[in-house]
């Protein structure tokens, strides 16, 4: 029998309904939160996310700000048109697209982000606070996203043994930190590990972020397992996929998320409720200096 679905729209419309009520109070202060995009260039895929942050935030009542500079710019000048966004009172929360051209340098501009606008986790405090098991930071969205669809759905973790496949400082290492925390016990896959399959069977939840269309195949999961897909890819026939083979592991999981429709679209809900959160704590540092 096919088990359940976990849909990404009930986790963002669940989430829509708290970040709506949170951006009202915030607004009865005063204070519109607002995201700044920061994007070199005019990449299609950027302007495709673009386009779908946008749609997100503005539905919360968040507003969405766009600087884009030219790809030849130096260093300086890059790094002073940071600092002027990142020094502004009324941005709440930076987004830079990256990669960068190659001539760019992104470590400076990790090195010199206010953590609480850092709500796409470029920073390496906030990056640490993930791996010392502090939620008081930024996580990466995509991972958090995981974790927002998981606890969504009711799926205890505690003691639980799971598998994380992929280890990207994006998506597997921080949602592993982030299993870890809620007290599973992780496994973590790359491309060296030698039992892969092994390694899901023996799962009682997967997380699949590797990036390889459909490779977690149902003799690889345990009936009962929970599945969560990160992938998102494009098959042999040009359609969107994850790293699951949907149509048999639905048969055996006992939850499993889609692609598209499943952990994707949460992760620009995550994204709009990090810049909520920091005009929250922005709001709070302001009244306390006064
Ligand atoms: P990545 O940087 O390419 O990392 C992929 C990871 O998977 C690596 O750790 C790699 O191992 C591992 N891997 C690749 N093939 C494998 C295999 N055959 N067996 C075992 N492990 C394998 O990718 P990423 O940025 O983490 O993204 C992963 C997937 O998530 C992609 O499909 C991406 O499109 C998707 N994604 C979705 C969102 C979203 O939902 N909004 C956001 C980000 C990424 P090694 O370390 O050994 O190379």
């Amino acid at each position: 029998m096919a088990g359940m679905t976990m849909k990404g729209a009930e986790v963002i419309a669940a989430m829509k309904e708290k970040m709506f009520r949170d951006v009202t109070e915030l607004k009865s202060q005063g204070i519109e939160p607002v995201m700044h995009i920061i994007r070199v260039g005019a990449r299609p895929d950027d302007l495709a996310y673009e386009r779908g942050a946008r749609k997100r935030m503005e539905s919360v009542g968040i507003r969405l700000d766009v600087t884009e500079l030219p790809e030849d710019i130096s260093q300086q000048d890059f790094v002073t048109a940071f600092r002027r966004i990142n020094d502004d009172p009324d941005v709440h929360g930076i987004m830079l697209f990256r990669p960068l051209p190659p001539a760019l340098d992104e470590e400076e501009i990790a090195g010199m982000i206010n953590p609480v606008k850092d709500v796409d986790c470029m920073s390496p405090v906030n990056i640490a606070r993930v791996f010392s098991g502090d939620s008081g930071g930024h996580a990466p969205c995509t991972a958090e996203a995981v974790m927002e669809m998981l606890d969504f759905y009711g799926i205890e973790l505690s003691g639980k043994r799971v598998t994380v496949v992929g280890r990207s400082m994006v998506v597997g290492k921080p949602l592993a930190m982030m299993l870890l925390k809620k007290n599973a016990t992780v496994t973590m896959c790359h491309t060296r590990t030698k039992d892969l399959p092994g390694a899901c069977r023996q799962a009682e939840v997967i997380a699949a972020a590797a990036g390889r269309a459909g490779m977690i195949t149902a003799d690889m999961v345990s009936e009962g397992a929970v599945v969560a897909d990160v992938g998102i890819n494009v098959n042999e026939e040009g359609k969107l996929c994850g790293d699951v083979d949907f149509p048999g592991v639905s048969e055996k999981a006992a939850a499993i998320s889609p692609v598209p429709g499943g952990v994707g679209g949460v992760t620009t809900s995550v994204l709009a409720a990090h810049v909520v959160r920091a005009a929250q704590i922005l709001a709070k540092q302001d009244a306390a200096a006064q």
